[in-house]
């Protein structure tokens, strides 16, 4: 059985560009970009030109490009470093931030700093009024560029904009946009953005937080002078080659794998929706504001965990919404945020379609989700 992966925003395989780019730097290239010598400065030379590559990808500075461990540790960065350097106050994050932003942002309120949640629509949407409002007392608003349950697009360059006027830092969590949507910061004019190398096809454990010159925050991990002083801890070579090379990929192919994606995603929604009595849309499938490979379904009836399941059995890798929730049985917060109910949320299947798609592969997928809802409502 040929097995069918629409699980594309958990993660991605490791596109061979980047496979062939990282090669060399596990065994002859092994250097540390921080020693004196030849092998050191063929590291370091490796490690800017990842750096310059990625900062032209993203219209960024050179020096405005920090490395990281992930997705998880640029949106931990970017929240602690600036609530940090500020020292007290109170920051505003949205309602369906994925938990690297909500959860670092509750730690911070347990240690005595104010947190605003800005709410969302029945359609995931921001509120921008409770933005415009959260601008009034914040110092940092994060409101990601896209949503990983919904696929949901944020206004994030009206938000910069709302934020700029009121002197308040914004950082969006680009995680996963990067890659399906152009992510030009100074058109955004965003002080921080965060991605995740493996959404895109480049290696899991390496992420990158942009951080606009002159923002003012604070190390969150403290060692060595790596990162221009601003993240200790022995550069990860490959993983910024491997990096460099998965994102100017992505973006050489978006206009094209985008609709491509965006088709097929379409494809299989429409069936969906016109062939499964009781399926509903968690979010929108407007081109201006989803994501070209992410869908989201409610079956009535059913559990997501059954359905998930009895698709896995048939050859069909989906998820309930976000990797890092998998194993809960908490209902999704962004859903409940959208005003589904609790127990209905639970019913909630993500679909996530990406570079590996194919036409095929909407088909299989229909055809088990058809037979799998069927069954589960007659038992
Ligand atoms: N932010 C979003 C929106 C995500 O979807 C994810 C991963 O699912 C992350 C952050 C965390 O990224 P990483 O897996 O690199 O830690």
């Amino acid at each position: 059985m040929k097995r069918v992966y629409l699980d594309n925003a958990a993660t991605t395989p490791l596109s061979k560009e980047a496979e062939s780019a990282m090669a060399k730097y596990f065994s002859e290239e092994f250097g540390n970009a921080d020693s004196r010598h030849a092998d050191g400065r063929a590291a370091a030379a490796a490690l800017s030109s990842a750096r310059e590559r990625i900062a032209h990808c993203l219209n960024a500075s050179f020096e405005e490009i920090y490395f990281t461990s992930g997705g998880t540790e640029s949106d931990n960065w970017a929240l602690k470093g600036a609530a940090l350097r500020h020292g007290r106050g109170r920051l505003a994050v949205s309602a369906v931030e994925h938990p690297a932003v909500f959860e670092s942002a509750k730690q911070l309120e347990r240690l005595g700093y104010g947190l605003t949640v800005i709410p969302v629509d029945g359609e995931c949407a921001v509120d921008m009024r409770a933005v415009e409002e959260a601008c009034r007392d914040a110092f940092l608003v994060s409101v990601m560029t896209a949503n990983n349950e919904t696929g949901r697009i944020q206004p994030v360059r009206e938000i910069a904009r709302l934020c700029r006027s009121h002197g308040v830092l914004f950082h969006t969590d680009a995680v996963q946009a990067a890659g399906c949507l152009p992510l030009d910061v100074r058109e955004l004019d965003v002080d921080m953005l965060s991605l995740s190398a493996h959404k895109f096809g480049g290696p899991k454990g390496f992420g990158v937080l942009y951080i606009k010159n002159g923002v003012r925050t604070e190390a969150l991990l403290s060692g060595g002078e790596q990162e221009r002083g601003r993240r200790g801890g022995t550069s990860d070579v490959a993983g910024a080659v491997g990096t460099a090379a998965a994102l100017c990929e992505a973006v050489r192919c978006m206009s094209s794998e985008s609709a491509r994606v965006r088709g097929l995603k379409e494809g299989f929604a429409r069936r969906v929706l016109g062939g499964i009595s009781g399926a509903r849309l968690n979010g929108t499938l407007d081109k201006e504001s989803s994501l070209p490979g992410i869908v989201n379904f409610l079956f009535d009836g059913i559990t997501g965990e059954e359905l998930l399941f009895s698709l896995d059995l048939s050859g069909i890798s989906a998820s309930n919404g976000s990797a890092c929730s998998a194993g809960s049985s908490e209902p999704s917060r962004t859903l409940v945020a959208m005003g589904v109910s609790p127990s209905e949320s639970k019913g909630a299947v993500r679909f996530s379609f990406g570079r590996v798609n194919t036409e095929e592969d909407v088909s299989s997928a229909y055809d088990a989700l058809f037979a799998a809802v069927n069954r589960l409502r007659k038992m």
